[in-house]
């Protein structure tokens, strides 16, 4: 009993002490240094650009609802040494900067559709890439449209751009390099995927999902040396991308539980928010369940299903287990609800994927 005490007491004494020595400077001075390192050093992060693996590292789950610890839908496609962002969701820059992915590896942006929950940080994502050091303008993938919100992003960013290269210098930021580029894409009347560019060995592809009333909204295909992925944006259950997704590695498709919707919709009834209640109505018209969404990687045959995209994005383990309710009982395995940071890796010698979350 007596030794429990003296125990007690010394481990008491050793956080006093602990605490008190976390008030001396110079203690002070050497966390804040080796704090300050570890959020710039982005040394450690090569790996994930070596030319071993087509990856996908989410940096948006959620949807336009507000989560604490999702932005909003963005997914990096890492391949041949670059990245490639599909969507720039409210919040999705500042996931990638705090996962530390070097900026001036960005190869392009790829828009799904212009919802807001969709592009709210393109202009971001154009000013800190060339701050990084991009060295060429911002290529902007997308629908029929791409091109007026380019050019929107680009004169509501104008005078800002001008501040940073007259404080910084146009050797560090010239302007022309500070803009984005439109590249509007072509659609097959049949929905077929076509090929929307390349870059070496990345093929990327684009097909039209129904998002109705949002046209054009579309999908896109990427293969890299014999792996090959698939994103859907936003759609209902689709043929079309069934299509395209066919002998895909892997689905990355939106998911809303209806059902969690219903009661979202309940629950505003008797709040007495019927602005809420309409658009809680609204909104399961143009979107795809979680069991739909695995139907959906059945019918293509595509082995690893990751949801994003989540209506309403669970804040827990218990919701997540709600959101999933009935998947299991149409598909045996192989889905992934994602987090931000979640990271798949298809390595090229075809191994298995592995699945892993991405620390900041
Ligand atoms: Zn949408
Ligand atoms: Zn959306």
């Amino acid at each position: 009993m007596k030794k429990l005490l003296i125990g007690a007491i010394v481990l008491a004494a050793l956080a006093v002490g602990g605490l008190a020595a976390l008030q001396i400077p110079a203690l002070q001075d050497r966390l804040i240094e080796a704090a300050i390192r570890s959020r710039m050093d982005e040394s450690d992060r090569a790996p994930l650009f070596a030319d071993d693996a087509l990856r996908l590292l989410v940096c948006g789950s959620s949807s336009p609802l507000p989560a604490p610890d999702r932005a909003r839908p963005c997914l990096a496609v890492i391949a041949a040494g670059r990245f490639y962002v599909v969507d720039t969701g409210p919040g999705s820059w500042n996931r990638l900067a705090l996962l530390r992915i070097p900026g001036q590896r960005i190869g392009g942006v790829l828009l799904t559709h212009f919802h807001s929950d969709h592009i709210g940080d393109l202009g971001e994502f154009n000013l800190q890439t060339w701050v990084a050091g991009r060295g060429a303008p911002l290529k902007v993938w997308g629908p029929a449209g791409v091109e007026r919100v380019v050019a929107g992003f680009n004169e509501s960013y104008a005078l800002d751009a001008g501040y940073r290269t007259a404080h910084h210098g146009a050797a560090l930021l010239p302007p022309a390099d500070g803009m984005m580029e439109a590249h509007p894409l072509a659609l097959a009347t049949d929905g077929s995927a076509q090929v929307a560019f390349t870059d070496g060995d990345l093929t990327v592809r684009v097909f039209p999902v129904t998002h109705t009333p949002i046209e054009p909204a579309v999908g896109y295909r990427f293969d890299y040396k014999g792996r090959s992925l698939v994103i859907s944006g936003d759609t209902v259950k689709d043929a079309h991308l069934i299509e395209a997704a066919r002998g895909a590695d892997l689905l990355a498709h939106e998911a809303q539980n209806n059902d969690i919707v219903a009661r979202m919709h309940d629950a505003a009834s008797a709040l007495d928010r019927p602005r809420l209640q309409k658009v809680l109505v609204d909104i399961p018209s143009y979107h795809t369940s979680p069991v739909e969404a695995a139907e959906v990687a059945n019918a293509a045959g595509v082995p690893l299903l990751l949801m994003y995209h989540l209506t309403p994005p669970p804040p827990n383990r218990i919701a997540e287990s709600v959101f999933l309710r009935g998947v299991a009982a149409v598909r045996k395995g192989g889905v992934v609800l994602a987090r931000d940071g979640t990271l798949i890796e298809l390595p090229l010698d075809g191994g298995r994927a592995k699945i892993s979350i991405l620390r900041p």
